[in-house]
């Protein structure tokens, strides 16, 4: 038995400083040495501690009964160095007391042991196991840090209990929780909690438990977790940042067949679009009511085609809010998925102070500050479309060229103040007299030009005779302020160019008829 054994065996005398007694074939083929040349070693040549394992020898011949494995290095012959398990007990050899070594070659074993730990070392996620009833197997050293502590020593003597907190620690079985949540595979995504550390205070982790199984039976659990700690600092950074935006900053997701969700919205979205907390993610149609009609489809198709282009999206839009309503200023950033669907990052800006004083500058640009009527700006613009519908759809215009007659006498004699004054009442008989499709403009120093859209020739002229005896009769100076008119309505195929110069020929001709008159085109 002793010869054919399959493992190493070495005997030895532990009273003679360790002689090789005998080894076995086996122990022959592993160390490199014949029968022959064992006998004459010490058991010191072979471990790497050398003389210093003989008391440890001494010890275990000392033991009675049983064989208790030690682990060495041994030297063989050739002078490689092997990682050894080796099983010692001491035996009665007719009548010598020797101790009887079973070797088992470990090296790949405490290399791979060595590979493991390292690896654990390595990672910066807390790694531990624990056994069924919570007590610590082992802990990496991120686990040790995370837990406030400087050596694993310090944590391996106390249980899991001490450093969970939140979901666990409101129920008593804490372990329990954490070996089913492990066997039934529930935390494989990471279940976010809250540890403690040693002095107490609790730190956000995600944390992964998985069984430790040995045959069917579950002997505990390998808890890794990552300290959520920074990440949530920087989340909670990124929402001061973002509630300080004077805006609202939203996510929206279009997913590939053109649904649209809203998925966040900061706090100032709530007053800013007047929608209920409930609301909180939504869908566009949702939304829909806060647009004006004109917007609703605009804004749509507006967010479809970035993200089909996978463009930046950017649209000014009005919403419905209070009395008046506002003017919004969108923004986002597309980002496609890997499953398709395209996320939007934005903003949306008031913008409604800019629109009102873009309109005003607007009005300002087109209106006769002294009158308050259109500008000759104005009015040509009106006159093209004048002339677009008359060509597209044949519709009628007419236009009438009003002049005060001797206003530079008046001028002189009442002076240019009380000018001005007879211009702004020239101007109110016009107003009152004109429709709101109507473009009533004055056209230079003392001439006004009023164009009516779908109005023939009788209508129009019947309007001129009626402004020049409301000038005339409304005396507006003792020596009386007249008007002299030229009208006409727009021929087939005629441009507004030739027709205004038709009517200022009208209007010549009305001057040289003797004025206070009105002439047809
Ligand atoms: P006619 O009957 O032939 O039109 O004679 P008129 O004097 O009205 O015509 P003319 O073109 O010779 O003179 C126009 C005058 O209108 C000259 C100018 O001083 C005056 N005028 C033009 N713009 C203004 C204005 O903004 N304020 C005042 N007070 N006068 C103006
Ligand atoms: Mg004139
Ligand atoms: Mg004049």
């Amino acid at each position: 038995m002793f010869g054919t054994n399959s493992a190493p065996i070495l005997l030895i005398d532990p009273e003679t400083e360790g002689s090789v007694v005998d080894a076995n074939r086996k122990a022959s083929e592993f160390y490199g040495y014949s029968r022959e040349e064992f006998r004459k070693l010490h058991v010191w040549d072979i471990n790497t501690l050398g003389r210093a394992v003989l008391p440890v020898m001494r010890e275990i011949s000392s033991w009675s009964g049983g064989h208790y494995p030690q682990r060495f290095r041994h030297r063989l012959a050739d002078g490689t160095v092997r990682d050894v398990q080796v099983y010692a007990g001491p035996i009665d050899l007719v009548g010598q007391k020797l101790l009887l070594c079973v070797i088992q070659d470990i090296t790949q074993v405490i290399e791979a042991e060595q590979f493991n730990r390292l690896l654990l070392e390595s990672v910066n996620v807390g790694v531990c196991g624990i056994d069924n009833t919570g007590a610590f197997t082992f802990v990496n050293p991120e686990a040790v840090r995370a837990f406030g502590f400087l050596h694993e020593s310090e944590v391996i003597k106390l249980g899991v209990h001490r450093f969970l907190d939140g979901a666990f620690q409101t129920t008593d079985g804490v372990v329990d929780r954490i070996l089913h949540m492990a066997t039934a595979g529930a935390s494989a995504e990471g279940l976010d909690c809250l540890m403690r550390r040693e002095d107490g205070t609790p730190f956000p982790v995600r944390l992964v438990a998985s069984p430790i199984r040995v045959g069917d039976r579950v002997q505990g659990a390998v808890l890794s977790f990552n300290d959520l700690t920074r990440e949530r600092e920087r989340e909670d950074q990124v929402a001061d940042l973002i509630d300080a935006i004077p805006g609202v900053v939203f996510q929206a997701v279009m997913t590939p067949n053109g649904q649209l969700r809203v998925t966040y919205f900061n706090a100032a979205a709530k007053g800013f679009l007047g929608i209920a907390d409930s609301d909180d993610p939504m869908s566009l149609e949702a939304l829909s009511p806060l647009l004006t009609r004109a917007d609703r489809v605009g804004v749509l198709r507006s967010l479809r085609r970035s993200a089909s282009e996978l463009q930046s999206w950017e649209r000014e839009f009005q919403i419905r809010s209070g009395d008046t309503g506002k003017w919004l200023l969108g923004r986002a950033r597309t980002r496609r998925q890997a499953n398709g669907a395209v996320v939007f990052n934005g903003v949306l800006l008031d913008i409604t102070d800019r629109k009102l004083l873009e309109a005003r500058l607007e009005d300002d640009a087109l209106t006769d500050p002294l009158t308050g009527l259109r500008n000759r700006r104005h009015f040509e613009i009106a006159l093209k479309a004048s002339e677009k519908l008359q060509s597209a759809a044949g519709r009628p215009y007419s236009l009438l060229v009003i002049d005060i007659d001797h206003f530079k006498q008046l001028n002189d004699r009442y002076g240019h103040g009380a000018g001005d004054d007879m211009l702004r009442h020239v101007a109110d008989i016009l107003r009152l007299r004109s429709r709101q499709t109507d473009c009533l403009a004055r056209w230079g120093g003392e001439e006004f030009a009023l164009l009516l859209p779908g109005t023939a020739l009788a209508l129009a002229s019947a309007l001129a005779s009626d402004i020049r005896s409301a000038v005339a009769e409304a005396r507006l100076v003792a020596d009386g302020l007249t008007v002299s008119i030229g009208v006409g309505e727009v021929a087939h195929g005629e441009d507004a160019g030739a027709l205004f110069r038709r009517v200022d020929a009208a209007l010549y001709r009305a001057k040289e008829n003797g004025r206070n008159r009105v002439e047809l085109a």
